[in-house]
C-alpha cells in the first residue's frame, strides 16, 4: 500500500488558479531533487555511476536544468532532445543518444557534442562510419530475444524492434575492435540494453543487470573487448496503483552490486562503470495533472467530465494505464460514487478512470461557477510529453513548485495561434485572420 500525496490543498489550488486556470501539470521541486538524491545515495556504491534522464519522459527544460544541477546527464533519441539536454548544461559523455532508425543528421549531431552514440543496428555500424566517421567511445544495444521475459508495455524482446542479436552484437564488437586498431577509432566500448517499462520487480532488474555482465564476459572472452560501462536502460516503475509498492533503490542497487562483484569483479573485468536511462522512476510522482470538474452527465453510466484531456495525458487511453485520482477539500470523504472520468475528446477513449469509486464530485456546470478539482496522480513522467493536437485540442501549460514554496509558469498553455503556426495562411483567401 503506498500513499498519494498532493504537496496543496484545495485553498492553495484556488489561490494558483486565479493567475493559471485549470488544467495545468504541477511538478514538486523539492520532492524530485530528494529522490534525485536517493537514487544517487543508493547507487553510490558503484563509485563512477550516473543517470541519464530520459528527455522524453519529462522534456522540460527548467525540470532538466535541475537534474543537471544534481548531476544526472540525459538520454536522447531525436535532435531536438539533443538540443534541451546540451542547453540544460549537460555536457559531451553526459548526454546518451539511444536513437533508432537514425538519420545521418542526428548522429552528425550526436558526434559535434560529443554525446555517447548508442546504436541499434548492426547496419548502423556501416551507415554511422560513411556518414559521420566512428567515434572514439561507441555503446550497442542489446537485444536479448527469447532468452529474456518483457513485461506489457514495452512487450517482449523477441518482437521488439530494438537492439543487436546476441551473436550479431558479439560480431559487432569484434569488428569495431578490429576498425579501431593502430590510430583509428573507436578506442572504447559501452554496453546497454532496455528491456522492461515500469517494471516494479526488483529481481527482474537484478536479473538485467546479471544477464548484461555475464554477456560483458562473453564479449571480452570472444573479442577481447573490455567495456567501460554498462547502461542499464529505464523501465523501473512507479507505483501507480495503492496496492503497488515503490523500488526500494538500496535493495536494487546492492542487489545489483551482488552480481557485479561475482561476475565482474570476479572475472577480473573491474572497473566497468554503471550507467542508468531512468525516466519514468526520476519525475513520475512529483508530478500531477490538475483540471476542474465542468460537466455531470448521467445516462447508462454516470460521468464527469474535466476541463483537461487525453490530449493532455494519453497513457489511460494508450495502455489503459490506471492513474489515481484525488479530489481536493475531499480527501477524507466517503468514496460513495462511480463514476467515469473523462475529457472532450471526440474519442471514447478520452477517459482518465473508468467505473472509478469516488466522493460525490461538484461540477462547475452545478455550482453556478468553480466545481471540484480533481488531481491525477503521477503524471510527472510521460505525460504532458505525450501530449497532441487532434480534434483542436490545446496543450496545457505546467507549473513548478520551487523549493521555497512559490510558483512559476515552466510552459504556457498553447493558443489557437501555436496550433496555426506550421500553416502559411498569407495567402490563403479567408484564412488571414488566423495568420
Ligand atoms: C523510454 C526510454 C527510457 C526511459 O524509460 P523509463 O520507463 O521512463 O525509465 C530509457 N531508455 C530508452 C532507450 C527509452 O526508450
Amino acid at each position: 500500500m503506498n500513499t498519494k500525496y498532493f504537496p496543496l490543498d484545495k485553498t492553495e489550488l484556488e489561490k494558483i488558479t486565479q493567475r493559471y486556470p485549470t488544467p495545468f501539470y504541477i511538478y514538486d521541486e523539492k520532492a524530485i531533487i530528494e529522490n534525485v538524491r536517493r537514487i544517487k545515495a543508493a547507487f553510490s556504491v558503484f563509485p563512477s555511476y550516473k543517470n541519464h534522464f530520459a528527455v522524453k519522459a519529462l522534456p522540460n527544460p527548467y525540470i532538466l536544468k535541475i537534474l543537471a544541477a544534481e548531476g544526472f546527464g540525459a538520454d536522447c533519441a531525436s535532435y531536438p532532445e539533443l538540443l534541451l539536454a546540451e542547453a540544460a548544461g549537460m555536457k559531451g559523455e553526459d548526454i546518451m543518444f539511444t536513437s533508432n532508425e537514425t538519420p545521418a543528421s542526428e548522429y552528425n549531431y550526436a558526434q559535434k557534442i560529443g554525446a555517447v552514440i548508442n546504436l541499434d543496428d548492426f547496419s548502423h555500424i556501416e551507415f554511422l562510419e560513411k556518414k559521420c566517421g566512428l567515434p572514439e567511445l561507441i555503446s550497442l544495444r542489446y537485444n536479448p530475444g527469447p532468452i529474456k521475459e518483457g513485461n506489457a508495455i514495452i512487450g517482449k524482446p523477441e518482437e521488439a524492434k530494438y537492439g543487436f542479436t546476441r551473436e550479431q552484437i558479439v560480431q559487432a564488437y569484434a569488428l569495431l575492435k578490429k576498425k579501431g586498431e593502430g590510430t583509428s577509432l573507436p578506442k572504447r566500448f559501452a554496453l546497454h540494453t532496455m528491456v522492461a517499462s515500469n517494471e516494479l520487480s526488483v529481481p527482474y532488474h537484478i536479473e538485467t543487470a546479471k544477464m548484461l555482465f555475464e554477456l560483458a564476459v562473453e564479449i571480452n572472452a570472444k573479442t577481447g573487448v573490455r567495456l567501460e560501462f554498462i547502461n542499464l536502460g529505464g523501465g523501473v516503475g512507479i507505483p501507480y496503483k495503492l496496492d503497488q509498492e515503490a523500488v526500494d533503490y538500496n535493495l536494487l542497487a546492492c542487489g545489483i552490486q551482488k552480481v557485479y562483484n561475482e561476475i565482474i569483479e570476479g572475472s577480473g573485468l573491474a572497473p566497468i562503470s554503471i550507467r542508468t536511462e531512468w525516466g519514468r522512476v526520476v519525475t513520475g510522482p512529483y508530478g500531477w495533472l490538475v483540471a476542474r470538474a465542468v460537466h455531470k452527465k448521467e445516462i447508462y453510466r454516470n460521468y464527469i467530465a474535466l476541463d483537461a484531456c487525453m490530449a493532455d495525458l494519453m497513457r489511460p487511453a494508450l495502455y489503459g494505464a490506471y492513474h489515481h485520482i484525488t479530489i481536493p477539500g475531499k480527501e477524507n470523504a466517503p468514496l460513495d460514487e462511480t463514476y467515469d472520468v473523462v475529457g472532450s475528446l471526440c474519442e471514447n477513449n478520452d477517459k482518465f478512470a473508468i467505473q472509478r469509486k469516488l466522493p460525490k464530485v461538484v461540477t462547475s456546470a452545478e455550482a453556478g461557477n468553480d466545481g471540484d478539482f480533481a488531481v491525477i496522480h503521477d503524471a510527472g513522467a510521460h505525460g504532458r510529453a505525450m501530449g497532441f493536437n487532434y480534434n483542436g485540442k490545446l496543450r496545457c501549460g505546467e507549473l513548478l513548485l520551487r523549493t521555497d514554496g512559490s510558483i512559476v509558469q515552466i510552459r504556457r498553455p498553447e493558443t489557437p495561434e501555436d496550433y496555426f503556426a506550421t500553416l502559411d495562411l498569407s495567402s490563403l483567401k479567408g484564412f488571414e485572420s488566423l495568420a
